[in-house]
C-alpha cells in the first residue's frame, strides 16, 4: 500500500529505489557490493564467523560446567544456550546468504540487514520475554562481526553499475541488483554523512535532523537526494521496500503504485535535463545585469572536494570546513604534516585560486567522534565548540596554525575564525597566529603569508562589528548559526524547524548591517551559510549588497542564474523596503 512520509528537504532531486536500513550503531559496517564470484568467499566469511562465535560460546559452556555452581550466576549458561540458538537459527544465516547472494552485499552488510529484519519481527513480538532476545541478537551480531574482523574482506569497490540509467520498465520489473538502494537511518553524525561520498547509496532518509543540520549540509555536498527529520520513518518503512525520495518537496513515498512511479520518474528525468541546461552557464562570467560582478566561491569538506569546486566553475573556496579531518578517528586527532598535506592538496587542487580554510569547528552537532559523544553538557551549541575548543588546547591549535601557514606556502590561503564573539578571543587568537611564525621560524621551515577572517554568527559578533573590522582583513557570515543563535532554534532539532527562519527580520537586520558595515571600511564580506546557496534568497542577499557567495559546489551553477537575472539597483531599493516588514518572508516572492 502506498503511503507518504513528510520531512525536510535537504538535497534536491528525486532518487527511486530499494530501502536499506541501517541502525545508526551499525554505520560504521563497511557497504559494498561485491562480484558474482566473490559470494562463495563471503557467505563463508560469514559463517566462518559464526563458527568461531559458537565454538567461543562452547568453550564458555565447558568452563562454567567444571566450576563450582556457587561461582557462576544460574542465568549464565541460560544466556549462553540462548546466544547459541540464535546463532544456529536458520532465518538468520538463509537471510545472509540472500543479501550476499541475491542482492551481492559484503558479507557484514548482509549480515547487519538480516539483524535488521529479526529485529523488527522482535520489536514486534508481545511477549516480553520474547522482545528482549534482540539485545542478544545484537550482541551476537556484534561477536560475529568482530570474529570477521581476523578473515580478509576485499577491498571496498565503489558501485559501478548503477553508473547504468535505469528505465522505468527496469524499476518496476528488476528485482535484483541493479536497482539503486537508499539508506534509511534512525540518526546520521556528520562523519557518517561523509563517509558515504564513496557509498552505493543513491539517496538517504533519517528520522531526526534540521535543514542546517551539520548532516544535512554534508548531504547537500554529495548532492544526492535526500529528506531529514522525516520522524517515524524507520520505524514505518521494511528493510527493501520501494521508496522515492523527493528531495526538492521532503516527501518520501512507500512502496509507490505504478502511476506515482511513473510520475516520479518523469520528475527525475525533467531535473536531469535542468542539470544539463545549468551546465551551459559553466563558462558564463558572475555578473548582473546592470554589470555588477559576483563571486561565487565553493563550501568544501575534504580537499579532494576542490575537483568538484572547479568543475562548477567556482572562483575559490570561500569555506574549508577543516573539522572534517578530525572526525570519526577515535579521538587521535591529525598530526601536524597529516593536516598540511591535507591543506595542500586543497590549495594545489584550486589551481592558484584562493582557499579559505576554517580552522576547526567541532562541538554541538559535529561531535569529534561519536564513540565519544559526551551527553552531559546540556546544551552543546553553547559549549565548548569551534574557537572556544582550539583556545581551550593552544597545543592542539597551534598544530593546525603551523600546518596552515605551510600550506600556505603553496597557493593563495585564507584563514577564517568560527564562532569568536569576545575582543580577548580575538586577541588570544592572534598571538597564537603570531608564535606558531615563530615556531615555524625556529624550526627554520617556509610559511606563506595568510590573511585572516572572521566568521560573523553569534548576534554579539554581529552588533560589536567594529572590534572584527579593526583585527580582521575580511569577514565570512555564518548564517547557519546567526539564525540559530539569534532565534534560539536548535538548528538540529526537527521539532522546531518550522520556527527557524532566514527571513526573520532580527536575521536579515544582523545580516544587512554586517555587508554596510564591512564594505564601509572596504573590508570583503561574504556568505558562507546555507543562505548563500538557496536561490529564492539570491536576489535579497544581492539586494542587501553582498558581492560574494560561497556554496555547495553544486549550487553554483543555479546561484549564478538568478545572478544573472539581477538588476541590483532595483534590488537595492526592494531589499531596503523589505528590511522594514513586519514578515518580510511574505513578500520575499514578488518581483523587485
Ligand atoms: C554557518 O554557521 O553558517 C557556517 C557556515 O558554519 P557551520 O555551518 O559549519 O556551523
Ligand atoms: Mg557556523
Amino acid at each position: 500500500m502506498t503511503f507518504s512520509i513528510h520531512g525536510l528537504a535537504v538535497a534536491r532531486g528525486i532518487a527511486i529505489g530499494r530501502a536499506v536500513l541501517v541502525a545508526s550503531t551499525r554505520l560504521d559496517v563497511a557497504h559494498y557490493f561485491i562480484e558474482p564470484s566473490q559470494v562463495a568467499a563471503e557467505v563463508s566469511r560469514v559463517r566462518e564467523g559464526r563458527d568461531a562465535v559458537v565454538a567461543e560460546i562452547h568453550r564458555l559452556l565447558a568452563s562454567i560446567a567444571q566450576m563450582n555452581p556457587k561461582d557462576t550466576p544460574h542465568e549464565l549458561a541460560a544466556l549462553l544456550d540462548v546466544h547459541l540458538m540464535l546463532l544456529q537459527d536458520e532465518e538468520l544465516s538463509n537471510g545472509v546468504r540472500h543479501w550476499i547472494k541475491d542482492r551481492l552485499y559484503n558479507a557484514e552488510w548482509a549480515l547487519t540487514t538480516q539483524l535488521e529484519v529479526i529485529a523488527r519481527q522482535f520489536d514486534d513480538m508481545e511477549d516480553e520475554y520474547l522482545r528482549e532476545r534482540k539485545a542478544d541478537l545484537e550482541q551476537i551480531t556484534e561477536k560475529i562481526l568482530r570474529a570477521m574482523r581476523g578473515v580478509s574482506s576485499p577491498l571496498m569497490q565503489p558501485l559501478g553499475r548503477h553508473g547504468r540509467k535505469l528505465t522505468q520498465q527496469d524499476l518496476l520489473i528488476d528485482d535484483t541488483v541493479d536497482v539503486p538502494l537508499i539508506l534509511i537511518a534512525h540518526d546520521l553524525s556528520p562523519s557518517d554523512m561523509l563517509q558515504f561520498k564513496q557509498s552505493v547509496f543513491a539517496g538517504f532518509v533519517t528520522d531526526v535532523g534540521g535543514k542546517t543540520s551539520h548532516t544535512a549540509i554534508v548531504a547537500r555536498s554529495l548532492d544526492i537526494p535526500a529528506v531529514v527529520g522525516a520522524r517515524l520513518a524507520s520505524h514505518l518503512i521494511r528493510q527493501d521496500d520501494w521508496v522515492v525520495i523527493d528531495g526538492d518537496a521532503g516527501v518520501v513515498v512507500v512502496d509507490p503504485s505504478p502511476i506515482i512511479l511513473a510520475e516520479y520518474g518523469f520528475k527525475q528525468r525533467q531535473g536531469e535535463l535542468q542539470r544539463g541546461r545549468l551546465m551551459r552557464l559553466l563558462h558564463t562570467p558572475s555578473v548582473t545585469m546592470d554589470g555588477q560582478k559576483i563571486e561565487l566561491l565553493a563550501n568544501i569538506e575534504m580537499p579532494e572536494d576542490a575537483e568538484s569546486a572547479l568543475q562548477a566553475g567556482a572562483v575559490g573556496v570561500g569555506l574549508f570546513r577543516s573539522e572534517f579531518l578530525f572526525m570519526g578517528r577515535h579521538g587521535k586527532l591529525p598530526n601536524e604534516d597529516e593536516q598540511f598535506q591535507a591543506y595542500k592538496r586543497a590549495v594545489e587542487g584550486m589551481q592558484g585560486l584562493p582557499v579559505t580554510i576554517r580552522t576547526v569547528d567541532v562541538g554541538a552537532d559535529k561531535p569529534l567522534d561519536d564513540t565519544l559523544r559526551d551527553d552531559a553538557h546540556l546544551n552543546p551549541a553553547l559549549g565548548l565548540r569551534a574557537i572556544r575548543w582550539s583556545l581551550a588546547d593552544p597545543a592542539m591549535f597551534l598544530t593546525q596554525l603551523r600546518a596552515i601557514l605551510r600550506a600556505a606556502a603553496f597557493g593563495q590561503v585564507n584563514l577564517l575564525i568560527p564562532m569568536l564573539v569576545h575582543a580577548s578571543e580575538i586577541r588570544q587568537t592572534m598571538a597564537l597566529v603570531d608564535h606558531a611564525r615563530v615556531q615555524l621560524d625556529n624550526r627554520g621551515v617556509a610559511y606563506g603569508p595568510l590573511k585572516i577572517g572572521a566568521m560573523i554568527e553569534i548576534p554579539a559578533a554581529a552588533l560589536t562589528l567594529k572590534v572584527f573590522l579593526k583585527y580582521f582583513d575580511f569577514l565570512s557570515i555564518g548564517t547557519n548559526d546567526l539564525i540559530q543563535y539569534t532565534l534560539a532554534i536548535d538548528r538540529a532539532d526537527e521539532s522546531v524547524a518550522h520556527l527557524y527562519d532566514p527571513m526573520h527580520p532580527a536575521v536579515l537586520r544582523l545580516v544587512a548591517q554586517t555587508i554596510e558595515q564591512a564594505q564601509a571600511q572596504n573590508k570583503p564580506v561574504s556568505v558562507c551559510g546555507e543562505m548563500a546557496g538557496d536561490t529564492t534568497m539570491t536576489r535579497l542577499l544581492l539586494g542587501l549588497g553582498l558581492r560574494s557567495f560561497s556554496m555547495h559546489p553544486a549550487q553554483i551553477l543555479s546561484v549564478k542564474q538568478e545572478v544573472l537575472r539581477a538588476d541590483t539597483e532595483k534590488l537595492t531599493l526592494w531589499a531596503d523596503e523589505l528590511l522594514q516588514e513586519d514578515e518580510p518572508s511574505k513578500r520575499i516572492t514578488q518581483k523587485a
